[in-house]
């Protein structure tokens, strides 16, 4: 299609549906759809490209270690040590294509990843709404919008009710545009096209139904290039750390380089001998498999995440997940099941009745005061289910076939009230169809009402449903203390509570919404939801407790309700306080600040309250994750550490701005992604503790032999060769390591902890010690019984090979000895163990090999006590192991 003709802006609604062969209620049929979708292409923009596994290992040599390499290799070739030469550039290859390898897994692992979280669209096909894929919508499509949906296509108003569309991302626009079905004129700018909805912008308020009129690259962000683009993956924090301390550690390696020269001249070495090694040593000291190990470190705690129905949208939410303190979390559907059942009713009359039957299915007796009674004989309960129909946007659906079961649809509060309605013997679609909806105000969160206008036989008749304090105030002329008190009683007992109301006189004006209303509605009752708990959710509390991290619920409920439900689950234990919503915004901050340690529930909260919360725990340095779903939550959902979306219940616009989705809106599974990124960070430590204490022993091994005036004990090329082949076949598998099993029975990770934390420096102090005196003893002892040098440098470089296979085995448990470890839970460093052994044979024995890195065959025996040697590092750290065992048991006791 041709832009020139997209002023559809300026059409009337019916000569759109024309030009596009669409009705407004029937939509597109299958078929058609199909045909389309075939004829014209998918909803989608030409995807980024897919770095190819080349420009990956080409990516590896982008780092100026490898620069340092390419420098020693060319003072080695105008050296005329053409051989050393050689092997720098082939070692240098080798260590990018384990690079490439390891980054390439990673990176598919996390594409796969990205298509689990397709946008998907309500489009009406043949007559009935379906939710398909969003690169399924096609021109024609009639596509049904709601506050929280992302807008997936450009479309034209067909109708709406106070739709208003957040277009800054198109636009740059802050404020939201509402949107009528009215012509503008042509040559309007994107931004004042009223009529049109656009792809790329969210949906904040009201609903609408939209023809779809431009698909894939005919959409208006199809021309706007750069939000084609995919915003680039910025830095974790741990990452961004890193990086800090690896230019640390370049100073102190230069520093290192100086040393080696200087005191290496002083000992009478050649000065073409000494800047190799000590190039070599610059090379060992830089912790080259450290941001190779972090990608592959959080794109598998991405991966276990994923596996427990966690999907991570930034990498960053990994590591911060992992620190988080505090889980602020809704209630319903996260620590419910958000299966709701009304039991209770209680009429204006003060008459109450007591509802029975389970689930969805509309069979149940009526009682009242123990008795059963019929509900046909109450007038009043009569119309107060008649409203409770229809102002309700949920649907019924009659099983299917013998075994099957009523299938709800839409939202659970209002599937129950159709039950309920059901149950007392109402036909809910006839109601709806004899009495036609003219007009409505959408729920609002903040409102926490909804309100439809309905033609009836008894004239015009506008029915309210939602919080009774605010459906309260709209019926000011009744007195309504009584059910004040009923309601009151109701939500102590973990009900959630609506209040239904009638208004005769006035109807619905979009512009001043309930205000319109003034005092002159008139309450009908209140109706008692049960939602019954999750049961994993109390056992998912009481890990969270013991991992030091603190549960809170943020509720859009009833203080009384949420508070007898956090009681149950054991978010708020004896003597914490409830507070709500009015009495939030009575709170300075300084009180707040004071008392935020007791409060356990926060209740009837509106959206940008949870923002202040948010704010509270951070002020205090707390890590703070909150859950939301709709579309207000947004703000909250950023300024947490870790927004957590709902999967299910979920808008658009929530998953866009959470770092993390749970699938399954289950608090539990929150609680599995703070083990998996507790599991992640563990392992980043580990593999930067085997990385720091290798160098560390190796460049001491060599000051050492230098200082005590031997050559040096290693060649150029060994040093190579032991950091980035022996090394790089083995660090990076530590982060595979599976969880230890004590995770959460710790307190939580500090998120400013400098990475090399005390424990690592005091575990280096052991390591590295104990590999020292091995390398070098070995060094020495060997040298004084007149072997050659040759020799003696084979056996050293094999020795600090050894040291580093134990090492790597002390690394995987700071507490927890080697030997308990399963070997098999990591088949990944098993592995890596293998083939750095299965290399350092064929360095040493294959003719080849063994000629440029200048090494002998070694016989039996030498492997042997070289084997034994290596080990001494292994008895060490065993020990301190123990100690530490028996010391932190002494100190729990
Ligand atoms: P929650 O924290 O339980 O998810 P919500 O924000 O969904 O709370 O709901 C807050 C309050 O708004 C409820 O207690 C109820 O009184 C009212 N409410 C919820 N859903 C509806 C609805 N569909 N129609 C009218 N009122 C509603
Ligand atoms: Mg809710």
């Amino acid at each position: 299609m041709d832009r020139e003709t997209h002023l559809w802006h300026a059409l009337d609604r019916q000569a759109v549906l024309d030009a596009l062969s669409s009705h407004e209620i029937d939509g597109l049929t299958t078929e058609e759809a199909q045909e389309r979708l075939r004829r014209w292409g998918a909803n989608t923009l030409e995807e980024g490209k897919r770095r190819s596994w080349a420009s990956v290992f080409i990516g590896q040599f982008a780092s100026p270690l490898i620069y340092l390499l390419f420098a020693v290799a060319a003072v080695a070739f105008a050296m005329k040590h053409t051989n050393d030469g050689i092997v720098i550039l082939v070692v240098v290859t080798v260590n990018s294509l384990i690079g490439a390898l390891q980054e390439g897994r990673a990176q598919r692992s996390l594409d796969a990843l990205s298509r689990l979280a397709v946008q998907t669209a309500r489009v009406v096909r043949g007559r009935n709404e379906a939710l398909v894929e969003a690169s399924d919508v096609v021109a024609g499509d009639i596509l049904l919008l709601e506050a929280g949906d992302a807008v997936v296509a450009d479309g034209y108003v067909l109708s709406a009710h106070a739709l208003a569309v957040a277009e800054a991302a198109l636009t740059g626009e802050s404020v939201p545009v509402h949107k009528v079905c009215q012509p503008v004129p042509g040559e309007a700018a994107l931004g004042d096209r009223t009529n049109m909805v656009f792809a790329g912008t969210n949906v904040v308020a009201g609903r609408g139904r939209v023809v779809v009129v431009a698909t894939g690259a005919a959409r208006e962000i199809g021309h706007i290039a750069q939000l084609a683009q995919q915003a680039k993956a910025s830095q974790t924090p741990l990452e961004a750390r890193i990086a800090q301390f690896g230019r640390y550690i370049i100073w102190a390696a230069g520093a290192m380089f100086v040393l080696v020269i200087a005191i290496g001249l002083a000992r009478g070495i050649s000065l073409g001998e000494l800047v190799m090694v000590a190039i070599s040593q610059v090379v060992g000291m830089v912790p080259e498999g450290l941001p190779v190990a972090m990608t592959v470190a959080l794109s598998v705690g991405v991966q276990r995440m994923a596996r427990r129905k966690a999907v991570v949208r930034r990498l960053s939410a990994v590591e911060t997940l992992g620190a988080t303190t505090v889980i602020c979390t809704d209630k319903t559907g996260t620590l419910t099941k958000n299966e709701m059942t009304v039991t209770h009713v209680v009429m204006a009359g003060g008459r109450s009745y007591e509802v029975a039957g389970t689930g969805y299915e509309p069979r149940g007796a009526f009682k009242h005061d123990d008795q059963d009674v019929a509900a046909a004989n109450d007038d009043l309960l009569i119309e107060l289910m008649r409203a409770c129909v229809l102002c309700n946007d949920a649907k019924l659906l009659p099983p299917e076939g013998e075994a099957g079961a009523w299938k709800p649809l839409g939202d659970p509060t209002e599937v129950a009230l159709i039950v309920f309605a059901m149950k007392g013997g109402l036909n809910p679609a006839e109601l709806r169809e004899h009495n036609r909806r003219e007009a409505e105000l959408p729920f609002d969160a903040a409102a926490r009402m909804m309100a439809t206008q309905h033609k009836t036989e008894q004239g015009v008749q506008v029915f309210i449903k939602g919080a009774p304090e605010a459906v309260f105030d709209l019926c000011a002329g009744q007195d309504h203390a009584a059910l004040k008190q009923a309601a009151e009683q109701m939500a102590a007992r973990a009900l959630r509570v609506l209040a239904v109301a009638k208004v005769t006189d006035v109807g619905i004006d979009q512009t001043t919404g309930f205000r319109a209303f003034g005092s002159s509605a008139t309450l009908l009752g209140l109706v008692g939801q049960m939602d019954p708990p999750r049961s994993e959710v109390k056992d998912a509390v009481m890990r969270c407790r013991a991992a030091g991290i603190r549960p809170v619920m943020v509720t859009g409920d009833h203080k009384a309700t949420g508070l007898a439900i956090a009681t149950t689950l054991g978010i708020a234990a004896p003597g914490d306080e409830a507070v709500d919503g009015r009495e939030l915004a009575s709170l300075s901050d300084p009180e707040l600040a004071r008392r935020i340690d007791k409060i356990s529930v926060f209740a009837r909260v509106d959206p940008a309250q949870k923002l202040r919360i948010v704010g509270a725990y951070q002020k205090q340095n707390h890590v703070v994750a909150m859950t939301g779903d709709g579309v207000n939550d947004a703000p909250a959902l950023m300024k947490a550490n870790v927004g957590v979306a709902m999967g299910i219940t979920g808008t658009a616009v929530a998953k866009e701005a959470a770092k993390i989705i749970i699938l399954d809106d289950n608090f539990a599974t929150i609680v599995a992604a703070v083990e998996e990124g507790r599991v992640v960070y563990r392992n980043i430590k580990k593999t930067v503790l085997h990385l720091l204490s290798t160098s560390a022993a190796e460049v001491s091994v060599l000051m050492v032999g230098l200082m005590l005036g031997y050559p040096p004990p290693f060649l150029a090329v060994q040093i190579l060769w032991n950091n980035l082949v022996t090394e790089g076949v083995l660090t990076v598998n530590l982060v595979m390591d599976p969880p230890e099993g004590d995770e959460m029975s710790r307190p939580p990770i500090d998120a400013n902890e400098p990475l090399l934390s005390r424990l690592l420096r005091r575990r280096m102090f052991f390591m590295v010690p104990a590999m020292v005196v091995s390398t070098v003893g070995w060094f020495i002892w060997r040298s004084q019984h007149n072997v050659p040098l040759q020799v003696v440098r084979t056996e050293t470089f094999t020795l600090l090979a050894v040291c580093e296979w134990f090492n790597v085995l002390n690394c995987r448990s700071e507490t927890k000895s080697a030997f308990t470890l399963s070997a098999l839970q990591n088949r990944w460093l098993m592995g890596g163990l293998l083939l750095g052994n299965a290399l350092q044979v064929l360095v040493i024995y294959w003719q080849p090999l063994a000629q440029v890195f200048h090494t002998v065959p070694l016989d039996a025996k030498q492997v042997l006590f070289i084997g034994v040697a290596g080990s001494l590092v292994l008895w060490v750290e065993e020990a301190r192991k123990f100690i530490a065992r028996r010391l932190g048991r002494a100190a729990q006791a």
